[in-house]
């Protein structure tokens, strides 16, 4: 079967043959649909520092969605023909944190297109605690996209939001801008989107959903949110970007005693604790999902309350999955998904 291949430790991926996977016990095949190309995969392509710890050869994609085409031993709740969507690991059930049901935290993580093949092919097996079911009414191109929904949602869950509340998102990337129309939908206030010079046309879609824009280098971020907030300062900030100094940014911008929610990998050394003191200020971490994440996201999808189709830009061929790398790199678009 044809698969995007991370398979040697320097720049760049190859589109090759590889052998169909074999089902195994307590896991299911599934046919792929749709596999979004995630900001991680990015960092597998660019052979990022952060990122050199995915093992190699590897098969890329972990934003599945899909049908069930074989059933293992010992599966139970899913069965051929299901419409699914699989979580990036979904804990090994009995290590300690996953009896506490952390299971974002499990100590025995295999994460699919990381440490075993992922979905960026015609098939791919997933443990079958990692699934979740795909509702009646939603496609799988855009349940590809309910995996990043729920990264910005966990987030959400952690921070304390309230009707009322004005939030900053720093980041306008995919998941930045689901963040952006969950805020919304929450009930904020304000919501102000920052981003650099070359995120114009993404900041455009922040416009779109509702967000003031910022863009740094151009305006200061500062000023404009307390111009924004009558001098108080934001009640959360979100750094989805993850930029070099976006966590001391985002604790200038953040009122006394406010929130703030970090989802991107900022650099080491670039934040002054003082300030956390200073301004009574509450940070909470935010690594990818709970499973009662997963099912709050799966539903605002198929409310229709957030509609993840805005954010998909280009769904191309597996054949055209360099081209879709590309262009992502480039900050064009903003969610690319792959079709085998
Ligand atoms: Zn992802
Ligand atoms: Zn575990």
């Amino acid at each position: 079967m044809l698969a995007v291949v991370k398979s040697r430790p320097e720049v760049g991926i190859e589109i090759m043959e590889m052998p169909e996977p074999e089902i195994r016990k307590g896991h299911v095949m599934i046919e792929v649909k749709a596999c979004g190309i995630c900001g991680s995969d990015l960092h597998f392509y660019d052979w990022a520092p952060l990122a050199r710890w995915i093992t190699l050869p590897r098969i890329l994609g972990h934003e599945v969605a899909g049908t069930i085409c074989e059933v293992g031993e010992e599966v139970e709740g899913f069965a051929p023909g299901d419409r699914i969507v699989a979580d990036t690991w979904g804990g090994c059930g009995s290590c300690y944190f996953c009896r506490l049901g952390r299971f974002n935290h499990c100590m025995h993580q295999t994460r699919l297109g990381q440490h075993v093949d992922g979905g960026m092919a015609k098939y791919v097996i997933v443990p079958s605690n990692s699934l979740f079911k795909v509702p009646e009414g939603v496609d799988l191109l855009e349940a590809s996209v309910i995996e990043p929904l729920g990264v910005v949602l966990r987030a959400f869950e952690r921070c304390d939001m309230k009707p009322g509340d004005d939030i900053v998102i720093m980041g306008p990337g995919p998941i930045g801008l689901l963040g952006v129309m969950l805020a919304k939908h929450s009930g904020a206030a304000t919501v102000i989107a920052s981003g650099l010079k070359d995120d114009k046309e993404r900041l455009g879609y922040a416009t779109k959903f509702g967000a003031v824009t910022v863009t740094v280098g151009e305006e200061n971020l500062k000023d404009k949110v307390l111009e924004l907030t009558n001098g108080k300062g934001a009640d959360i900030v979100m750094d989805v970007s993850g930029g070099q100094a976006s966590l001391a940014d985002a604790a200038s911008i953040v009122k006394r005693g406010g929130q703030i929610g970090v989802i991107g990998l900022s650099p080491e050394g670039m934040f002054n604790p003082y300030v956390i003191v200073d301004k009574e200020l509450t940070i909470h971490g935010s690594f990818r999902r709970q499973p009662s994440t997963w099912f709050r996201a799966i539903k605002l999808v198929a409310s229709k309350v957030i509609d993840t189709r805005p954010i998909i830009t280009h769904v191309l061929p597996l054949q055209r999955a360099e081209e879709g790398f590309r262009t992502l790199l480039r900050k064009e678009g903003l969610k690319v998904v792959l079709v085998p």
